[in-house]
């Protein structure tokens, strides 16, 4: 009964402190009240192993084990079909547990056992999913860094032409975490054709923002595989998803289950699927809106004497604002600081940082989505830069900030462009 109360406790300590704070972790997300049941509903008890089998003369055909799963088997359907209509492509899977699963089964797909992979460096962006500390690890992935222009912050296209024509990977992956501009994808495609190596764009970050039609769209850039977490900028509860051409439909099934998976969690489904059905209606104005308020938060930090990467090109296509704070104490520290302000971002290793300074990096990664989500517009961007002023330049009391922070919040705390707002 005491570590029940506590719990209880600790759940409501959380969501009251969360709701006074500007949450601006990059990969983080609020979800709407729809979703919010969805994920705490009946589904969330259940089983449904096996993969909804196609659909044959407008009649679905199921491969389930266990019985049970007649309503389910049609929110999973919608689940496929809208995202499939919302990334354009051929073939969703929508078993992974995780953007990291996501990957692993595309792992398990599409390479075997010691072959390469190129993608970007940890500190250019990669995910550790990408690398052998992580899921690439498990095949014993070979991973190959693609050269790196940290002026663009982006691939340097014919040093990473040259370089994919020696090395000869088995998947190109494109996507990251730190992740400002969109990829060249495009331009590996032919490349990609002529050495065999499949296409994965990671889209765990920025899924939402195309979704709202305002990134790149990877599937029809050429993308073979688009993996994604459900949560980041996507407004979804935590989950991954796989997006396909028919050519790896079946790979990419059986990868996922029997291979990775047993259960599926289908609350995750349920949810995700509400999060797209409202995208669909919202996206755009949503991920407008959240790019919109990255470079009006960037120009006004740039402005404040913040060493904001990218000036030269907006600073920004992303819902990220990415700054180099090594001279103004480094990452760990104003991050730290800014908490105790009841402002929530990373530290984050730069291009130029090596994995040494993982414990102080050079960088912080500010995400706009979630409070752009909570209907937050640049008027409150500048704010907001300001307040981080006060703090990482003049050195005001993180306490004393704290006030303002709070004050602003409060009057932000419906979740936005959704349905039941
Ligand atoms: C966050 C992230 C992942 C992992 O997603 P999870 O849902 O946390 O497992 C994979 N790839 C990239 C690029 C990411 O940023």
């Amino acid at each position: 009964m005491d570590y029940y109360k506590e719990l209880l406790g600790l759940i409501d300590e959380q969501e009251r402190w969360r709701a006074n704070c500007i949450n601006m972790i990059a990969s983080e997300n609020v979800t709407s009240k729809a979703v919010q049941r969805a994920v705490a509903s009946d589904f969330g008890h259940r089983y449904a192993e096996g993969l909804l089998g196609g659909e044959v003369n407008g009649v679905h055909i199921f491969e389930r084990f266990y019985q049970g799963t007649r309503v389910f088997d049609r929110v999973e359907h919608l689940a496929m079909k809208l995202s499939k209509e919302s990334f354009h492509a051929e073939h969703a899977n929508v078993v992974p547990i995780s953007g990291a699963v996501s990957n692993l089964v595309t792992y398990k797909a599409l390479a075997k056992y010691g072959d390469k992979i190129t993608g970007l460096s940890i500190p250019s962006g990669g995910h550790i999913s990408h690398t052998k500390v992580s899921a690439a690890g498990f095949l014993s992935l070979q991973e190959v860094a693609y050269p790196f222009d940290n002026e663009e912050m982006n691939i340097d296209v014919d040093a990473a032409k040259k370089m994919v024509l020696e090395e000869k990977p088995k998947i190109m992956i494109f996507g990251g975490s730190l992740f400002l501009f969109p990829h060249p994808l495009r331009e590996f495609r032919e490349i990609a054709d002529q050495i065999g190596a499949s296409i994965m764009y990671d889209a765990a970050h920025v899924l939402g923002l195309i979704a709202g039609g305002k990134f790149q769209d990877p599937m029809t850039e050429g993308a073979d595989v688009m993996t994604a977490s459900t949560h980041k900028t996507f407004p979804g509860p935590q989950g991954g998803v796989i997006l396909c051409k028919n050519k790896h439909k079946k790979r990419i099934d059986n990868a996922a289950f029997p291979g990775l998976m047993s259960n599926h969690h289908l609350h995750h489904v349920a949810g995700y699927a509400i999060a797209l059905a409202e995208m669909k209606e919202y996206g755009k104005a949503y991920a407008t809106q959240t790019i919109k308020n990255a470079k009006a938060l960037a120009s006004s930090l740039h402005e404040l004497g913040f060493n904001v990467l990218c000036e030269h090109k907006g600073f920004t296509e992303s819902h990220q604002v990415v700054a180099d704070v090594s001279k103004i104490g480094g990452g760990t520290k104003i991050a730290e600081e800014f908490e105790k302000a009841n402002i929530i971002i990373n530290k984050n290793l730069l291009p130029w940082d090596n994995l040494e300074k993982t414990a102080n990096p050079s960088g912080i990664r500010i995400g706009t989505q979630e409070m752009t989500k909570m209907g937050m517009k640049e008027t409150d961007m500048k704010e907001i830069a300001g307040l981080m002023k006060k703090i990482a330049i003049d050195g005001m009391s993180p306490e004393k900030v704290k006030k303002d922070v709070i004050e602003l919040r409060k009057n932000y705390q419906k979740v936005q462009y959704c349905f039941d707002q």
